[in-house]
């Protein structure tokens, strides 16, 4: 277990210039894969420190490779996402976004910052066996940019026994963390439905197909796959976002398409979804001698923990805050995070560590968010306490 007074006070340290870089970073927000500025920010910070690094992985990502000083062939996987959101900023302090409806609305600042000091103390601390890679992605809101890391050879590259990402979370206290083993955060997959029909005169319907009725089938229909076929025990949402059809009282229209999400946190319980939302979206058409052409669209799958790595993070986090601020079996919740992709192919575990209550940031994605510098180095430190539970083998 690390020596969490010792490491705190070597993060200390430097915690007031990790705050700048934070600051610097909110100011000048980037959204998916053009993190230009802020990638080059982190890459003059891991020269600066002395730190190996690639990049161009995924357009702006970046790997940090730190190695310890002990033999060891072990390699652990560390995420921060690194982009911003399309979004205008209400704050007005000093360090408020300088972009114009772009806006560090989920904390991807403060993850960088606390991934960049974390990096910086084990590049001055390198007691460990084996090796640390620090991943800076880009596109975390909605481009998947941890899946094209993926793609263009992220582990081949910088092979990872085990991979591990943290999320702030505000309405938590500062320095709580939460997990859980298995399902964590849901997939949100999205969907378009166009009911096709003759369409025609309103005053005599009998010459016609009428989409409207097929709509009405349809809506009640799909509603019946959470409370009919879904099992009782399990989990899934399914909401209707818009439906757009006709232009005139008394013309029924030829075409109504429909759009939606689903949401879920097991991969056959969406497999379930998507097999019965197809099926009852052609007989809900067929009823009325209508068509329907259904689109499925696949977003970012279930983030499932694994085991062994649960309890390593749950560990982690005890050795920083204590076991009483530690929750190893917080409820799954449906927010989606691409460091899914990741876990669908190296074993590992998503923590989210509180940072307090304000009325203004009530949540993530709110106009007046803003990431909490309290957590900085207590994130940090779960970076160095995660890397000891996984990298501490004495060869
Ligand atoms: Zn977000
Ligand atoms: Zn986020």
């Amino acid at each position: 277990m690390i020596d969490t007074e010792k490491v705190m006070q070597a993060l200390k340290a430097h915690e007031a210039e990790m705050i700048a870089i934070r600051h610097d970073i909110h100011m000048h927000p980037e959204t998916s894969y053009e993190e230009f500025r802020t990638s080059q920010l982190v890459a003059d910070k891991l020269t600066e420190w002395g730190i190996e690094f690639e990049r161009g992985i995924a357009g702006t990502g970046l790997v940090a490779v730190i190695k310890g000083n002990r033999p060891g062939n072990r390699a652990v996987g560390l995420r921060a996402d690194m982009d911003a959101l399309n979004m205008v900023e209400t704050n007005t302090f000093a360090h408020r976004s300088t972009i114009p409806n772009k806006m560090h609305g989920c904390g991807h600042d403060g993850h960088t910052a606390m991934m960049l000091h974390a990096a910086r103390y084990l590049k001055n601390n390198p007691d460990f066996a084996g090796t640390v890679n620090c991943i800076f992605q880009p596109a975390e809101e909605g481009g998947a940019g941890g899946l094209k890391m993926i793609e263009e050879g992220l582990f081949e590259r910088f092979p990872c026994d085990a991979v591990y990402s943290l999320h702030n979370k505000p309405g938590l206290p500062v320095g709580k963390f939460v997990t859980r083993n298995g399902p964590q955060l849901a997939c949100a997959d999205s969907w378009t439905i166009t009911l096709h029909g003759t369409g025609g005169h309103g005053g005599a319907p009998e010459k016609s197909t009428d989409t409207t009725i097929a709509l009405a089938q349809l809506i009640l229909g799909i509603q019946t796959i959470i409370s009919r076929n879904v099992p009782a025990l399990e989990t899934a949402v399914l909401s209707i976002g818009t439906v757009h059809g006709g232009m005139s009282f008394n013309v029924m229209p030829s075409e109504i398409v429909i759009t939606g999400t689903t949401r879920c946190h097991k991969p056959e319980i969406r497999d379930l979804l998507e097999k019965r939302l197809t099926e009852i979206s052609h007989a809900a058409a067929a009823m009325s001698g209508c068509t329907a052409t259904v689109d499925y669209q696949r977003g970012y799958p279930p983030l499932i923990n694994t085991r062994a790595e649960t309890d390593k993070a749950i560990l982690a986090a005890a050795a920083v805050s204590g076991m009483d601020n530690v929750d190893g079996d917080n409820p799954p919740i449906n927010a989606a995070d691409d460091f899914a992709y990741m876990l669908q192919v190296r074993p590992g575990c998503n923590v989210m560590l509180g940072q307090g209550d304000d009325p203004k940031w009530k949540n993530n994605h709110m106009p007046g968010y803003d990431f909490n510098d309290e957590i900085i180095s207590i994130g940090a430190a779960y970076w160095v306490s995660i890397v000891d539970q996984e990298l501490n083998t004495v060869d």
